[in-house]
């Protein structure tokens, strides 16, 4: 395995720090708390090896378009990630793209998620990947998302899992039957804690799992698929040991993991959905190739609800992303733009659940906004002589309490609405700031709603959008010109619903807000 170099490299790009170690830990924030699933309490964040953060978070299986439930998760790491670094945290941030190996239902069996979608939709199991990892890194690119420092895909790394799988076998955790592998739980259980990390009751669990039939090959009902045969349709595989076939789905995680950050890193997340099997097979995975541990912090990101349900595909209330956007959905009344549903995210903690409603949404719109207008108001303020009549540095520190405190961002926000309400008083020359605090203040805002949030202003007066829209009302002229009605007009309502007018003249379209 490769993860020794990867340690090697951290170690040498530490010693080359050392140097400036000192100013860097100084730097660094060290109240930092987060709340670990694997010890159910909120831990001080002591890294490995300071200032090197490694973290891992599963990223989408892209057979079909991301749901927001995902994005919420990866909304959550990018502000995790954007704080550590804000702490002066050096961070390798791990998201992996699962394009092989997750079958129907999350079990080992019935037909590969990518192969069933290939065939609904008659293309190359690769040309669904292609597709849908472009949408998902599409949506994040509008919800402002940082990329990952390492974006690594399951299919590029076959080698890797077939090396671990091989270790498993050598370390006894594991079986061959009929050119398929499969973890032995039960083997595993009597050195390890299986359930460490959800603490579940191994009796509850066997007795929640359905018994094994006579055509199983399982040995045990907890036991789950490292590499599954081929079938002779099978159109995703993959020559191994163990003859022709493809990777169970937990154990790409854990090869990559190993192989980017080493067998030992620092965080690994995901959504709360994933700790009872996947997370839970991950670790023992890892611990049964290498005796460790593989991760020190387990942080796990909650599920959304639509006016108080659960949302999913099944319930009819699960509306993707683009649906959110253009209000395209039964449920909702317009569209609402990629930042009020970012910052409608950000005003939930990231382990509370997130109840969808126009109503909120209405609300977050109208609270981003006055958000948006005292960032560009700020700038336009005039110090004072004399001693300030707020305390900027007490908003300063109560809005870094709040992050370090398990990245409690709703009381961010709630401290922002402070400062906007200061912004808004000295500006009507109902109250003054002496300079420095002025600056102070321009820091909090840059820094909390730009550089930790990862907001933007959607401001239509950028060029950049300008460009955007230019391209659009392209597109509608030429669907118009080859009487494809439907598409014309679903641009022009789409826009209209995010407060975008378009006005049709002899000379051509010109758009307006409204
Ligand atoms: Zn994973």
């Amino acid at each position: 395995m490769e993860s020794s170099l990867a340690n090697q490299l951290a170690t040498t790009e530490a010693a080359i720090d050392g140097a400036h170690q000192t100013t860097k830990n100084k730097k660094m924030n060290n109240g930092l708390q987060l709340y670990n699933t694997l010890t159910r309490k909120k831990e001080v964040f002591e890294p490995l090896s300071a200032p090197h953060v490694g973290m891992y978070v599963c990223g989408p299986t892209v057979y079909s378009d991301v749901h927001l439930g995902n994005c919420r998760t990866f909304i959550s790491f990018d502000l995790i990630f954007r704080y550590l670094k804000y702490s002066g945290y050096k961070v390798r941030y791990v998201r992996n793209i699962t394009d092989a190996g997750h079958l129907e239902g999350d079990r080992d069996e019935g037909d590969d998620k990518f192969a069933k979608r290939a065939k609904l939709e008659q293309l190359e199991p690769m040309e669904i990947v292609q597709k849908y990892t472009i949408g998902f890194h599409d949506v994040l690119r509008m919800f402002n998302t940082l990329p990952p420092s390492i974006e690594p895909t399951a299919t590029g790394h076959i080698t890797e899992q077939i090396e671990m799988i091989k270790m498993i076998l050598d370390k006894g955790f594991a079986y061959e039957v009929n050119g398929s592998v499969y973890f032995d739980v039960e083997k595993y259980s009597e050195t390890y804690n299986y359930t460490v990390l959800t603490n579940r009751n191994m009796e509850d669990m066997l007795a929640n799992t359905r018994a094994l039939g006579g055509q199983d090959e399982k040995r045990g009902r907890l036991d789950f698929a490292l590499w599954i045969k081929a079938k002779p349709e099978t159109l995703m595989k993959w020559p191994s040991p163990w003859g022709s076939g493809f990777p169970g789905w937990h154990i790409e995680c854990s090869a990559m993991s190993a192989k980017y950050l080493g067998e030992a890193f620092d965080i690994h997340g995901g959504g709360m959905d994933l700790a009872a099997t996947h997370h839970t097979n991950e670790i023992a995975q890892s611990e049964a190739c290498s005796q460790v541990q593989p991760a020190k912090y387990w942080m796990h990101t909650n599920m959304l609800t639509v006016n108080g349900t659960r949302m999913s595909k099944s319930a009819g209330n699960g509306f993707l992303p683009g649906q959110l956007f253009t209000g395209d959905h039964p449920l909702l009344k317009k569209g609402f733009s990629p930042m009020t549903v970012k910052f409608f995210m950000l005003q939930a903690h990231y382990r509370s659940t997130l109840d969808f409603s126009n109503e909120a949404l209405d609300a977050s719109e109208k609270g981003f906004k006055r958000l948006m207008a005292a960032v560009a108001l700020v700038d336009k303020l005039q110090a004072s002589e004399g001693e300030s009549d707020f305390d900027i540095q007490a908003i300063k520190d109560r809005c870094v309490a709040a992050m370090n405190d398990d990245f409690n961002s709703p009381v961010v926000i709630a401290e922002l609405f402070e400062a906007t309400r200061i912004i808004n008083t000295v500006y009507d020359g109902k109250g003054k700031l002496a300079a420095v605090d002025l600056e102070l203040l321009k820091s909090i805002m840059q820094d909390f709603v730009f550089d930790i949030f990862g907001l933007k202003d959607e401001d239509t007066s950028n060029a950049e959008l300008n460009s955007v829209l230019e391209l659009v009302i392209d597109i509608r002229k030429a669907a118009k010109e080859n009487k494809d009605y439907a598409t014309s007009d679903k641009i022009r309502i789409g826009l209209q619903s995010m407060g975008v007018q378009l006005k049709d003249s002899k000379e051509g379209t010109t758009w307006s807000k409204m």
